[in-house]
């Protein structure tokens, strides 16, 4: 191995070298497609202190053909609306986190189409999508413009993702989530090739829940964490990832935002 500055899988995985993924701060990546498609999650951006500068001008995406939402914390859904607009690319959420949307107002409802844990999708074609439990909560927090005082209302409930690409590459998106023991469920089901699991701890999974939950439930091939160093109160650490989970065969990925790995 010559010049390997960036990490990358030492176990082989299917098509590999074909997958773009770029984490882009907290749950927020843009996946690349082996047929070119572009797929973000959890838009959170303008406002995300470890988001990378040019990911802060949302033109520079260039296009989207699959936008996914968890729930509707501000730090997941933030900047969705605004991207959807300027794409015009569904919004895919949990269903009634969607008919929260379309009754306020946010997005027209051509935007936002229903769905609920269990379905599965083809936003584009050859990338299947489907929306699986997570152990959270969701409201969505509406500025009223008329009266300017925030609003809360019902953001659904929460989900994770499995996204197929059309080369069988499986990613699962946990979304924000505590340990559940449906997890094993969703790894023998689905059989991720890489995971992206929540580490933060305080809202979500801390590193040792999520070392457990990758190690004996999910166990993908390849793990990036996220959901850490944006917050003060969530305090897990990569570092405290990548200790709990050694003496394992999963391998794992710190993501640098901004920086592309290959799958
Ligand atoms: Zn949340």
């Amino acid at each position: 191995m010559v010049g390997c500055a960036a990490p990358v899988a030492s176990t082989p995985t299917p098509g590999a070298g074909q997958v773009e993924l770029v984490w882009l701060g907290q749950s927020a990546f843009k996946i690349t497609s082996p047929g070119g498609k572009v797929i973000v999650t959890d838009p959170w951006l303008r406002t995300d202190p470890r988001t990378p500068a040019p990911y802060k001008q949302l033109e520079h995406f260039g296009r989207i053909d699959v936008l996914l939402v968890s729930h509707g914390h501000f730090d997941h859904i933030a900047d969705a609306p605004a991207l959807a607009q300027m794409y015009r690319v569904a919004l895919r959420a949990p269903g009634d986190l969607n008919n929260t949307l379309m009754t306020l107002g946010v997005l027209p409802p051509d935007l936002l189409p229903r769905m609920n844990k269990g379905g599965t999708i083809e936003p584009a074609t050859g990338v299947k999508v489907t929306a699986v439990h997570a152990e959270h909560s969701s409201i969505y927090v509406w500025r009223n413009p008329g009266t300017a005082k925030d609003e809360v209302h019902p953001g659904g409930e929460p989900v994770g993702w499995i996204i197929e690409l059309e080369n069988g590459f499986r990613i699962y998106h946990a979304g924000d989530t505590a340990v559940f023991s449906d997890m094993r469920y969703i790894g023998e089901r689905y059989r991720p090739d890489l995971a992206l699991v929540p580490i933060g701890g305080n809202f979500t999974m801390d590193p040792a829940d999520a070392a457990y939950a990758v190690k004996e439930l999910i166990r993908p091939k390849v793990v990036i964490p996220m959901h850490y160093g944006a917050n003060p109160i969530a305090k897990g650490t990569a570092k405290e990832f990548v200790d709990a989970t050694s003496a394992s065969a999963v391998r794992v990925i710190v993501a640098e935002p901004g920086v592309a790995l290959k799958f």
